[in-house]
């Protein structure tokens, strides 16, 4: 049913964490439906595409940023508010090589795991993976949550299983690699760095075969079945499709953030 040279990613990945319907709507007929995400904190569709607008254009001047290319202007007040902050974050003690969107493929089994980093900085022993995030919410999440975070613990394994071509041939060693969340709302605090171990490339090894075997197994539509959680429907794009129009999203808890980000095919 599914190519086999189809690359896992964090987005597939957590698509089908939430429900394998929506897996196999996105990633195995393709389906396209015109419908747009709404919001669970409830900014209208043109808000929305906004904030992923800006999100989208801090990502390409720091690339250009890295790479040595001035970065366009803007009038967007909240955009050049981001752009500010990064200009004044303190970004010295990162290892000395700085490669930007960076994508690596790491073989899992007999399947492809990919990642595409924002940043990757390289040197003698030591790796750190930058992500610029534009979450919103009234307070930044805790440490566990990104600790924990789906996308933290495949980009590490990536990193630690395909890092060979930046590392003298040989692959990082789990310790000396990091995650580094920079958080261009929350200048208090404006990033939070989870490191890596052995236990834990051992423990996501076997939690990645696992679950890529549990999307590798089904075979035909009705194998990937619904979210018995409704809630995930009220901000999915498929819900005329599933014909869950009436799912109710929860009310926004002050505590709550949302990670919004315009997510190309390259992201897949
Ligand atoms: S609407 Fe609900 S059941 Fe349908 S794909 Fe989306 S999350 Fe899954």
């Amino acid at each position: 049913m599914l190519d086999p040279a189809f690359k896992f990613s964090q987005h597939s990945l957590s698509d089908f964490v939430d429900c394998p319907r929506r897996f196999y709507l996105r990633y195995v007929a393709k389906q396209a439906w015109p419908l747009v995400e709404t919001d669970p904190l409830g900014l209208d569709p043109f808000q929305r595409q906004l904030y992923l607008w800006r999100g989208t254009v801090l990502h390409r001047w720091i690339e250009r940023h890295w790479l040595g290319v001035p970065a366009a202007a803007s009038d967007d007040p909240e955009l050049n508010l981001w752009w500010v902050r990064f200009q004044n974050t303190d970004f010295s003690d990162l290892p000395a090589q700085r490669l930007p969107e960076l994508a690596l493929v790491a073989a899992l089994d007999e399947r492809l795991l990919y990642a595409r980093f924002d940043l990757l900085a390289v040197e003698d022993g030591r790796a750190i993976i930058i992500d610029w995030k534009t979450l919103r919410g009234e307070r930044a999440p805790r440490y566990q949550v990104f600790a924990e975070r789906l996308q933290t613990r495949i980009y590490l394994y990536v990193l630690a299983t395909a890092s060979a071509a930046y590392n003298d041939g040989v692959p990082f060693a789990p310790e000396q690699i990091r995650m580094r969340y920079w958080l261009a709302n929350f200048p208090d605090a404006p990033w939070v760095e989870v490191p890596y171990s052995e236990e834990q490339y051992a423990r996501d090894r076997e939690w990645l075969q696992q679950l890529i075997a549990d999307v590798t197994r089904r075979e035909g539509e009705a194998q990937f079945e619904m979210t018995p959680d409704e809630r995930k429907c009220a901000y999915c794009t498929y819900r005329t499709l599933c014909r869950r129009t009436e799912a109710q999203a929860q009310p926004p808890q002050s505590d709550q953030w949302i990670d919004i980000e315009a997510i190309t095919e390259l992201d897949y």
